[in-house]
């Protein structure tokens, strides 16, 4: 096992009570520590996805490092790893019923690490989010990264087919669909503050049924995505800079993360990272009280 994973508590109950130094009495989640994981990788999208933010669902595009990128929000990324973790846990306890974003229950592990504020015995209690998904740029330019017309006609044809009545008068709001292509690569940092081992185990679980979901628009079944992750470090040395003039994608789709890697020296593994996720079934049922406080 790395140091770095050796030093990091297996659980840890952030809704146990704890005195602070002033002997004033909260909950673990309250304290203020700095301690963080970063996890580095990168994401390939293995399907067509719209990331947008504005109504006329143009692909949200900035320039970024050089070039005009499609981006791809932590807070997207947070709120699909929320829900999926949130399944995790309820396939192993069924009655389970803390619920994004209407019954969040405030005293479970999901709540204690994407955090949210509700009304909780009378009082607004909220909790911080343990983790930050910071915002992801295409390695490709926008306008390698958006179906250009031809491929875009091929597309919103076959959409024709299967949505248009015969006869019907072709709609006039696809035109402004655009889409982003199949292979287009983000690299991503996601942090995990105060993090604990079944943290890391959870966050492997999440990000493989995050992928599997999609990150498109709700219900459109776009999106999918697969990950691939670096290494995980204590520090914010490899920036997101780095990591777009590091990974390169090759004309045959295929990507090239070598001289990324070289920029990530101690870490945790990502094998070491899978063990974890192995022995999940056994961290879920051994902490299952703390997991799922509420449940009898
Ligand atoms: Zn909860």
């Amino acid at each position: 096992m790395s140091d770095m994973l050796e030093k990091i508590p297996e659980f840890v109950d952030f809704g146990k009570a704890t005195k602070t130094a002033d002997d004033e009495e909260l909950e673990r989640v309250y304290l203020r520590e700095n301690n963080y994981l970063a996890v580095i990788g990168y994401k390939t999208l293995e399907d067509f996805a719209r990331f947008t933010s504005s109504e006329d669902l143009s692909i949200d595009t900035i320039e970024y490092a050089g070039k005009d990128r499609v981006y791809f929000t932590g807070l997207k990324r947070r709120a699909v790893y929320r829900r999926a973790s949130e399944a995790i846990l309820r396939e192993y306890t069924s009655d389970y019923s803390c619920a994004t974003p209407d019954h969040q229950c405030m005293n479970c592990y999901n709540c204690y690490t994407y955090g949210g504020t509700n009304l909780v015995k009378g009082e607004t209690k909220s909790i911080r989010s343990r983790m930050k998904m910071t915002t992801s740029y295409s390695i490709q330019s926008s306008i390698d990264a958006v179906v250009d017309e031809d491929e875009f006609h091929i597309m919103v044809h076959r959409d024709l087919e299967m949505s248009q009545e015969e006869g019907e008068q072709e709609k006039g709001s696809i035109h402004t669909i655009t889409l982003i292509k199949p292979n287009t690569v983000f690299p991503f940092i996601d942090i995990i503050f105060n993090p604990t081992k079944f943290d890391l185990a959870m966050y492997l679980e999440t990000i493989e049924r995050g992928d599997a979901e999609g990150y498109g628009s709700k219900g459109s079944l776009l999106g999918t995505m697969s990950t691939e992750i670096l290494g995980v470090v204590d520090n914010l040395d490899v920036t997101h800079r780095d990591l777009l003039d590091a990974i390169k994608v090759k004309d045959d789709g295929k990507v090239d993360a070598s001289e990324a890697e070289k920029l990530i020296d101690e870490s945790i593994s990502k094998e070491e990272v899978e063990n974890l996720k192995d022995e999940l079934p056994e961290l879920i049922e051994k902490y299952k009280e703390k997991i799922y406080p509420d449940l009898e």
